[in-house]
């Protein structure tokens, strides 16, 4: 069961401090287990690192607070404010090579209004003393700052056991399961109808019972059967609110609903049939594919839609979300409950797909029939030859093929492997992986 929150580390200061390298060097072990997908964009805002076999958040608020711009209005800017909302540990970085500047300053009294547990960062500070780097940085009045050089490293694991000390442990692989429950986050942008779905789910009473006031709704995850098969809920953020206040302006936070799918086995993304696809979708669904989670596309509210829409909504799908290809799709409506066995079919088989263990002796032999229907071509005379392969890891599956030359595989010969093994394991709804190993 994967239930601890990631700890999120969020960090904050004027362009060009060095957030983004920052942000690159957290997130670049972890950026190897990144699916590769047609077509899709890296989200390079968000991203899950690790350290010393524990994994957080972190979240680059971007080029925040330029000169010229009211500290307060751009702290105003939607997901860096809502972001900031929900970090545990706030990271603002200073430039060492510039100095102190009337923006940081600026910053600094906004961030400490906020009360939250805020580490300075006197960032490019290679080859400078560390006492003279952080002396003019004490006038912010936010503490000893953290010395570092972000595109160096040094000073970073200092800085980063500060920071995470007291944070609680997330291990590096949560995916190990405890029961046998397939953990199920329900992700999509507002008004798709994510609410009414987990109604059905889980059937109005339970609903009840468990919006208890008072308790921790990010904590809140809810076990519940769905014909005969167990299930666990984890909740995303307004997800299970019962009386809408609003209606259209309420704002998708990303930093939690990345967390609910860094806790779930299987992501139902959900869009509205009766909507275009838009950019929101794309988004969301993106981070979703980013992070290899195995994912079932609900398309919602396709109750009282001519027969012919169906195709539509599938073209739409496929020009807009073409990284999607791996997920299925189904259509479905919360408000009628129609589509929902077909929908938890699917989940499930996801969630096995995701989690399978590929026996090395299956995964060769399937290489070896793909190799021998269809030979990899020859580069200057020279044949590629693919010798093995084995797993490579879980959640989302990897497969790790050696041979020679592997590098010269043209993508098209390296779909039509991913193909192969995604057809002859029964792969369903989760993106594949495939590394190619060079050597002998
Ligand atoms: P951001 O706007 O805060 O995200 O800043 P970037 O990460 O884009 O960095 C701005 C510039 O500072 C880039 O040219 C980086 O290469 C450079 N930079 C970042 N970290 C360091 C560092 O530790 N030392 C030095 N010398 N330059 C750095
Ligand atoms: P959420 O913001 O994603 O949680 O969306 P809600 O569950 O609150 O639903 C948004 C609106 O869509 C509400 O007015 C629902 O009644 C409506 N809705 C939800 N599911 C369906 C459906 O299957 N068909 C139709 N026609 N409307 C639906």
């Amino acid at each position: 069961m994967q239930s601890a929150k990631l700890p999120t580390v969020v960090l904050v200061g004027r362009p060009n401090v060095g957030k983004s390298t920052l942000f690159n060097r957290l997130t670049e072990t972890r950026d190897a287990l990144v699916a590769d997908l047609p077509g899709l964009t890296r989200d390079r805002q968000y991203g899950v690192a690790r350290f010393e076999n524990r994994r957080f958040m972190v979240v680059d608020t971007g080029g925040l607070m330029p000169e010229s711009r009211d500290p307060l209005a751009v702290l105003a800017e939607e997901q860096a404010r809502m972001a900031l909302d929900e970090a545990d540990r706030v990271l603002f970085l200073v430039d060492a090579k510039v100095g102190l500047t009337p923006s940081d300053v600026a910053i600094a009294r906004e961030l400490r209004k906020r009360g939250q547990v805020l580490t300075l960062v006197v960032n490019k500070a290679e080859g400078r003393d560390v006492l003279a780097a952080a002396a003019e940085f004490h006038a912010l009045g936010l503490g000893v700052p953290h010395v570092i050089s972000a595109e160096k490293g040094q000073g970073v694991p200092a800085l980063l056991r500060g920071v995470l000390d007291g944070l609680p442990v997330v291990p590096d692989d949560a995916t190990q399961d405890q029961d046998d429950r397939v953990c199920v986050a329900i992700v999509g942008r507002p008004n798709v109808g994510k609410s009414t779905l987990v109604n059905r789910l889980l059937g109005e009473e339970r609903l009840l019972a468990a919006d208890v006031p008072g308790t921790t709704r990010d904590a809140i995850s809810v076990d519940f059967e769905y014909e005969g098969r167990a299930f666990r809920l984890i909740d995303t953020a307004g997800v299970r609110r019962r009386a809408r206040i609003w209606e259209g302006v309420e704002k998708i936070s990303i930093v939690k609903t990345l967390q609910a799918i860094e806790r779930a086995h299987v992501v139902i993304a959900v869009v509205d049939a009766q909507a275009d696809i838009g950019e929101q979708d794309a988004r969301l669904m993106g981070l979703i594919a980013q992070r290899g989670r195995a994912m079932v596309l609900a398309v919602n509210k396709w109750d009282g839609l001519a027969g012919d829409v169906r195709e539509q909504v599938r073209y739409q799908i496929g020009l807009k979300l073409p990284f999607l290809d791996y997920a299925p799709t189904v259509f479905i409506s919360a408000r009628h409950g129609s589509g929902l066995g077909e929908l938890m079919a699917f989940v499930q088989q996801a969630y096995a797909s995701t989690m399978r263990e590929l026996p090395t002796a299956e995964v060769t032999r399937v290489l070896e029939q793909a190799v021998e229907a269809h030979p990899p071509p020859a580069v200057l005379g020279r044949r590629i030859k693919l010798r093995y392969a084995h797993q490579g890891g879980r959640n989302p599956p990897r497969i790790v093929v050696h041979g020679n030359q592997t590098e010269k595989l043209p993508v098209a010969y390296k779909r039509y492997l991913a193909n192969r093994f995604r057809d002859a394991f029964e792969l369903v709804g989760v993106p594949l992986l495939l590394t190619f190993k060079t050597g002998d």
